[in-house]
């Protein structure tokens, strides 16, 4: 089932007098629990793409179909409560919360939408994600890849249906970048949760079902380009 379409999205700055096409005419559609890889060089408007699909920045023409609803039809109070419900983030730098430990960090999206915790899907993240010995560790003595492993947890802690990922193994070393990959590739799977992520790397990319190319904001299968 088609459970995202973007439809013919354009998103344009103007900067100093001049247009910039961020993202230009960009048309897809995703299967619900599908792992989808963007990648392409800096600037062609991976991000931008990113952050209309969380809801986070309205396009300047086009639209997202999500579910069968279109996702910038919702007034300001409904767009946030389906970026809390339906949106998972993660970003490079993990934003983990310093002052707070492991579970808090991980637990803080339910506390903040005043949802109570699913006990038995909280142990199942944590032990797929490998961090049950950690619960009371504080970001700053964790590695790199166990911060970015809790910042994962806390994007899934709500069930999100789709998973958004900006660069998440763009600060770790290649055997940390490939972990987080294959976890994505489980989490899809395991949560029929959708996956956009966005990478520099391309054996990083090779872990999604399919892979798109951008280039100054046109976005095509990279397999088109071979
Ligand atoms: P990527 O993530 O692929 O590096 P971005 O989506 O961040 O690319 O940026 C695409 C283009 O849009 C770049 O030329 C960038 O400078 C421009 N851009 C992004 N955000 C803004 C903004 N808020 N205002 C003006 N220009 C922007
Ligand atoms: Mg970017």
């Amino acid at each position: 089932m088609e459970f995202l379409k973007v439809n013919n999205l354009t998103k344009t700055y103007l900067k100093d007098d001049q247009l910039i096409h961020a993202v230009d005419h960009v048309s897809f559609r995703v299967k619900k629990g599908s792992f989808i890889a963007v990648t392409g060089e800096s600037g062609s408007g991976k991000s931008t793409l990113l952050h209309m699909l969380a809801g986070l920045e309205v396009p300047t023409s086009g639209e997202i179909i999500l579910d069968k609803t279109n996702i910038y039809s919702f007034t300001e109070d409904q767009l946030t409560i389906f970026r809390r419900r339906q949106i998972g983030m993660v970003y490079q730098f993990y934003n983990l919360i310093p002052t707070l430990n492991v579970k808090e960090n991980i637990l803080l999206p339910l506390l903040l939408d005043r949802k109570e915790v699913d006990v038995n899907y909280f142990n199942q993240i944590i032990s797929s994600l490998h961090i049950e010995n950690e619960l009371n560790s504080y970001p700053n003595n964790l590695s790199g890849g166990q911060q970015q492993r809790v910042a994962l947890a806390r994007a899934l802690i709500h069930h999100p249906s789709v998973l958004l990922c900006d660069e998440p193994t763009g600060n770790l070393d290649s055997s940390n970048a490939r972990e987080i990959a294959d976890l994505l590739k489980l989490i899809s799977i395991k949560y029929d949760t959708t996956i956009i992520l966005i990478t520099h790397d391309m054996n990083i990319a090779m872990q999604a079902d399919e892979i798109y190319w951008m280039e100054k904001g046109k976005l095509s299968k990279y397999v088109e380009k071979l």
